[in-house]
């Protein structure tokens, strides 16, 4: 297979316009150079490596005309809202090879009900929930749990569908904006109660063909604006790879599988994607598992359909320049089955800081223009929120750009992470130096 995919260049469609498909993108031609990537509607900085087409994520019918025309041999989505209106289903039924899971599978990321549902059945750690429509009932629900409690709307809501409520008072304020206010509209007409789990978290990224899975290097991400991880949650303001959640079991040591990462395929990836088959919606793509190490072992926070935004850029940079990522990926979007060999592992740290505009998460400011630092080796800048306009580059967007950098040790991808964060130039941007700080301050 990886014999066939080098002796002819390949035509791909890469769907998205972050930092991880931007991140996505140079992972595509830094693996295969000869290439023809053309990107829907991807950004400046994804202009450099691919045809930048304006078609809209959420333009179904649109992409799938793109890739017909264009005679694709594969679409790789990048976001999930394509994937949740039907965009893989409708290449399947074309013949188009595609890399993501159909709109029945992505509801493992899209309908947390369905999420927790699947998850209790087959066994799956997880937090307990239960599932109202009534704030009555929710209300009870938290009551039962006591404070603090986890208040989440069920469906799509741009990840701000999550509150950890403190009190009782605030879960009450959560219960009501969903139920009563409907600031999620659809999304939040149905509401998980969930008991809130103590422990570090790690984003856990699994190439899966539906049945055989193989992990990605763990990261960790920083979802508080401020640094320390104070202030209002965003989409997230930096990662780092590989990580380990201060557990031992997570780290890894010359190359091999760390044996947490292997209890968690085992305990909570293998039993999900069974379930999945039983249910008629094998999980092809990438999954993302969001997994709390509790004191009582790993347990799911969340899953999604897709690559994480911004472990992506920190996790595509830290493996190895060998390492078949795209080759393992085309293999799922032709419906091929998978070798759970290689093993991808972390061959450097990496850190990625998310410099952000003025006022975000709550109100960014856009329109600001940017000057860009020379790039040292090693370090990329992923573009998120970018535009040109009148041939300069300008923001557009909370996230704007993701200084990449990677370091012999995570010290100093932070600090080399930072360096490249300062040198970016734009009215009202802001960073944290601090991405990494739980490893550092555990001496990592
Ligand atoms: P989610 O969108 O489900 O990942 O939730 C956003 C964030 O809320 C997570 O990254 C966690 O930090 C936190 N969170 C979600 N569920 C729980 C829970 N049951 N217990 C504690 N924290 C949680």
């Amino acid at each position: 297979m990886a014999g066939d995919d080098k002796l002819r260049a390949m035509k791909l469609l890469l769907v998205g316009g972050g930092g991880r498909e931007h991140a996505l993108a140079w992972r595509i031609r830094h693996e295969m150079p000869e290439v023809t990537l053309i990107a829907a509607p991807g950004n400046p900085g994804i202009a450099t490596l691919a045809i930048c087409v304006a078609t809209a994520v959420s333009d179904v019918a649109g992409l799938v005309r793109l890739a017909q025309d264009e005679q694709v041999d594969a679409v790789i989505v990048g976001p999930e809202a394509p994937l949740a209106a039907g965009l893989a289903d409708a290449c399947i039924a074309l013949g188009i090879p595609v890399f993501g899971p159909t709109a029945a599978a992505a509801r493992i990321e899209t309908s947390k009900a369905f999420a927790k549902a699947l998850m209790h059945d087959a066994g799956v750690p997880t937090a307990r929930a239960s599932m109202h429509t009534t704030v009555a009932s929710a209300k009870a629900a938290a009551r039962q749990f006591g404070a603090p409690v986890v208040v989440k709307a069920s469906g799509l809501a741009a990840g701000k569908g999550v509150v950890v409520a403190m009190t009782l008072d605030e879960a009450d304020a959560a219960i009501a904006s969903m139920l009563e206010e409907n600031i999620f509209g659809d999304a939040g007409a149905e509401v998980l109660i969930e008991e809130f789990m103590t422990g570090e978290e790690l984003s856990l990224f699994v190439l899966t063909d539906g049945e055989t899975a193989v992990p990605l290097p763990a990261a960790q991400d920083h979802k508080r604006v401020g640094e320390g991880d104070t202030g209002p949650n965003t989409g997230g303001m930096g990662a780092y790879c590989p990580a380990d959640a201060g557990d031992p079991s997570f780290t890894w040591r010359d190359g091999h599988l760390p044996h947490g990462v292997a209890l968690v395929m085992d305990t909570i990836i293998a039993p999900t994607l069974r379930a999945m088959r039983e249910r008629d919606m094998p999980f092809r793509g990438l999954l993302y598992c969001g997994v709390m190490l509790t004191p009582t072992g790993p347990r799911v926070v969340e899953f999604n359909c897709r690559f994480g935004d911004p472990e992506t850029q920190a996790v595509l940079t830290a493996l190895s320049d060998d390492a078949p990522l795209l080759r393992v990926m085309l293999q799922i979007a032709r419906g091929e089955r998978i070798e759970p060999v290689p093993v991808f592992a972390p061959a450097r740290a990496v850190v990625t800081t998310v410099l952000a505009a003025q006022g975000y998460p709550a109100t960014p400011r856009s329109g600001d223009t940017i000057t860009v630092p020379d790039l040292p080796e090693g370090t990329w800048l992923f573009h998120a929120g970018t535009v040109m306009r009148d041939g300069a580059l300008s923001t557009s967007g909370g996230r704007v750009l993701a200084a990449t950098a990677t370091g012999g040790t995570l010290a100093e991808a932070q600090q080399r992470s930072s360096a490249l964060a300062a040198g970016v130039q734009f009215t009202g941007a802001f960073f944290r130096r601090d991405i990494g700080w739980r490893a550092l301050a555990r001496g990592a």
